[in-house]
């Protein structure tokens, strides 16, 4: 395959258990289900682009947010070994949102450059009530992952076509003010990875009352809705931010049998 298409890799970085109607807008209230956190590497050309750099570890997640399994293997450096990467050689990280869950190990990519929009890092700061743990913010002696690397964070406003050749940053407001999505041009198809817009297939595949279901934790239903509509507008498939489906293959674009 030519070195000049993107591809994608999801890596398994930890699995929370979790109310499956914090992901499923107003559906399954009191079923737990598992679910993955994915950190994605993004090989452009030789170019090591991550988006996301999942949870923290289990003792951490348990205190602060919930139950957590994070296996040695899952932890980001080891995931990322297994596929001979080293955290140094990573260029760029695109952070999706400023969630705990997304944002945690900033630390370990001491040479990147990472890449936040801007009303989301505004956002962060000052949250509302609701969204304020899931940015780690007012937990008394506690640093938020995105304020130990705020010197490394480059901001964007908006959508940026060609991000690097074949990478393009969208916008998907709604789950946070600042959701950033990044479609991927591979040499056989586009790829959205939706992050939280889109946590499960299933809100991607709707149901038989909406044609897609917003996560549970949102902020602007209206501007959620939008964010689907545009990811309709793009076609390609999207990517679950936490559905084992995603990492049903270990590269993107996958060889169809
Ligand atoms: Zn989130």
């Amino acid at each position: 395959m030519s070195r000049d298409f993107p591809i994608i890799i999801p890596l398994l970085v930890g699995v929370l258990t979790i109310e499956k109607s914090n992901f499923v807008y107003s559906r399954y209230q009191g079923t737990k289900i598992e679910a993955p956190c994915i950190m994605f590497v993004i090989d452009v050309g030789g170019k090591k682009i991550v988006v996301d750099t999942g949870p923290c570890d289990s003792e951490k997640a348990a205190k602060y947010h919930g139950p957590l399994r994070r296996d040695p293997s899952m932890h980001p450096e080891s995931a990322l070994q297994s596929i001979g990467i080293n955290s140094d050689d990573v260029e760029f990280v695109i952070l999706s949102h400023l969630h705990w869950d997304h944002c945690s190990n900033c630390k370990m990519f001491k040479n990147a450059t990472f890449i936040v929009q801007e009303t989301e890092l505004q956002y962060a700061v000052t949250p509302n009530e609701v969204q304020k743990a899931q940015y780690e913010m007012g937990f008394p002696g506690v640093i938020p992952p995105w304020v130990e690397v705020l010197p490394q964070i480059s901001t964007v406003s908006g959508d940026v076509h060609d991000f690097q050749k074949g990478v393009h940053l969208i916008t998907l407001p709604g789950h946070t003010p600042g959701l950033m999505g990044v479609a991927v041009e591979t040499q056989k198809q586009l790829y959205i990875l939706a992050s939280d817009c889109v946590p499960l297939v299933e809100n991607w595949m709707g149901d038989n009352r909406l044609s897609h279901i917003p996560n549970g934790l949102h902020i602007d239903l209206a501007a959620y809705e939008n964010s689907f509509k545009k990811l309709e507008k793009l076609g390609g498939t999207v990517l679950a931010a936490h559905d084992f489906e995603t990492l049903k293959h270990s590269v993107y674009p996958f060889a169809s049998r």
